[in-house]
């Protein structure tokens, strides 16, 4: 007899039992066999079940499993493709997909949950958001061999040129606009700290308007050619370089801040640095601006797994607020970032492209060279040239609505 059987024969005996026709024991008998029947069927319906056993789920192995972030495998390279060991495939995640995940405390809010959104399949790791404050990160967090891998001596250019020579000029040139920009009401002499300063464009300009200038950068080859009028320090974190407490008048953190593992103990101990009242500036891309909402998986300044943190300018303002600083002014055009991340995001759109392409082409990367076609570079540097301009258009009507590609703050050490 199957479960149907059992049915009908249970309605047949209650129809019975209304009658006054059946006897108790037998009803009885019935009811059990029936009870039985299913109870078997539960269990092998239970044995079959992928799951943990019922009333067995431990909540702590439950997290420990999400902390654990189960990755997407390592995909093959692709044949005929250049090696773009530089860039790093992103992934949207379908919906089904967009799993919650349990993180470290949020930089920003402190929250310990993250919701993915999208996959980086050549590393196996995802960019999942703060469910609170929207902050991006990279997770789990690479390992420091993984992220090595990202910062060959190419990645900070060769021989202290990063781009090629008309490009590299133009860059120098907004660079010494921006010297004179970021050095306002500053006195003659001042002492000023770039945080990360790469190949030290930077420092050059600070040096040669006749500011103190000092530079901590993590990598040593990126720091070898910088102008000697300014002074070096090199370390794992800036609480290793020990810079004296109170010492500098303004501290710049210029597109760093995304890259370091620990974003809050770094502006801490920026504010131990500065004196009180010093000025801190500080410029990361949104990842509330527009161009990051459109651009989705292809925007230019996702640039993973090198940004570990995707700052949104509300949750910076938020960051720096609680490690100590008042927010004076907050800019969300910057014509080194914003245009070019609009005509490259576009690009990486073009599936046939390489991503990043024509970032690639520009840098001096010799030994990665992202189109071997003379077609292909004349395509994208057509893009480059006609994009420009239109890119240029569009960043200035995203800097008036406050939803620029990049978000630079002006803040003050609370004294
Ligand atoms: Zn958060």
């Amino acid at each position: 007899m199957d479960i149907d059987d059992h049915s009908l024969a249970r309605t047949q005996r209650s129809d019975d039992r209304a009658s006054g026709s059946l006897a108790t024991t037998e009803f009885d008998e019935s009811a059990i066999a029936v009870a039985l029947e299913l109870a078997a069927e539960l269990r092998r319906a239970t044995a079959t079940y992928p799951g943990p056993a019922p009333g067995e789920i431990d909540a702590a192995e439950v997290v420990a499993y999400l902390r654990r972030a189960p990755t997407a495998p390592v995909a093959p390279a692709v044949e005929g493709r250049p090696d773009f060991s530089l860039e790093c495939a992103v992934q949207k995640l379908p919906a089904a997909e967009r799993h919650l995940v349990a993180v470290d405390a949020c930089p920003v809010c402190e929250s310990e949950w993250a919701r993915a959104r999208f996959a980086l399949p050549g590393v196996g790791l995802r960019i999942v958001d703060c469910t609170q404050c929207g902050l991006g990160r990279v997770h789990p967090r690479p390992d420091a061999e993984l992220i090595a891998q990202f910062y060959p001596p190419s990645y900070y250019g060769v021989t202290g040129a990063k781009f090629v020579p008309l490009i590299e000029a133009l860059v120098r040139l907004v660079g010494a606009r921006h010297v004179r920009a970021l050095s306002r009401g500053l006195q003659p002499g001042a002492g000023v700290l770039d945080v990360g300063c790469g190949r030290g464009v930077l420092l050059s300009g600070l040096a040669r308007r006749g500011f103190e200038a000092h530079g901590f950068e993590m990598s040593a080859s990126a720091a070898a050619g910088v102008d000697p009028r300014a002074v070096v320090r090199v370390g794992k974190s800036l609480r290793e370089a020990d810079y004296p407490s109170a010492y500098f008048d303004q501290v710049i953190i210029w597109h760093v801040l995304e890259h370091l593992p620990d974003p809050r103990e770094t502006l801490q101990e920026i504010r131990r640095v500065l004196k009180p009242g010093g000025r801190l500036v500080v410029a990361v891309p949104n990842y509330s601006s527009l161009q990051a909402r459109c651009s989705g998986a292809n925007w230019f300044h996702l640039d993973p797994p090198r940004h570990l943190f995707h700052f949104t300018a509300e949750g910076l303002r938020q960051l720096l607020a609680s490690t100590g600083f008042d927010i004076e002014r907050e800019h969300h055009f910057s014509l080194r970032q914003n245009p070019f991340g609009w005509v490259q995001s576009a690009l990486n759109c073009l599936s046939r492209l390489p991503r990043n392409g024509l970032y690639s082409l520009l840098k001096r990367r010799d030994d990665h060279l992202p189109v071997s076609g003379r077609r292909g570079r004349l395509l994208f540097l057509a893009a480059y040239w006609l994009g420009m301009p239109l890119a240029c258009v569009q960043s200035v009507i995203d800097a008036c609505l406050r939803r620029g590609a990049s978000v630079c703050v002006e803040a003050r050490s609370q004294s």
